[in-house]
């Protein structure tokens, strides 16, 4: 038996472009390499997605967002917040 947690994937984490066509239709699907954060909403919470090249490309010729930054694996992780230039967990004191 191990004692170490079980480790539950965030279901953010799946590493695709997730742009939709105009009008909708299926998502990109391609790998995502940009992890783009866009203004806030209601709650004050920071809307974000992935996104591949070619639709980050679209993305800063079409609309304005907060900040952007390569996917790496901590942009997956629970409990991580958005930072300048990358995604972190906060220390807890
Ligand atoms: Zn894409
Ligand atoms: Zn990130």
């Amino acid at each position: 038996m191990s004692h170490l947690p079980t480790l539950t994937p965030a279901d953010f984490g799946t590493g695709t472009c997730g742009r939709e066509p105009a009008g909708g239709g299926t998502p990109c699907g391609a790998p995502a390499t940009w992890h783009v954060g866009w203004l806030r909403n209601e709650e004050g919470g920071l809307r974000n997605s992935l996104a591949c090249d070619a639709h980050m490309a679209e993305a800063r010729d079409q609309f304005v967002y907060r900040g952007r930054h390569r996917v790496s694996a901590d942009c997956g992780m629970p409990g991580t917040v958005w930072m300048t230039g990358r995604c972190g967990v906060l220390k807890a004191e």
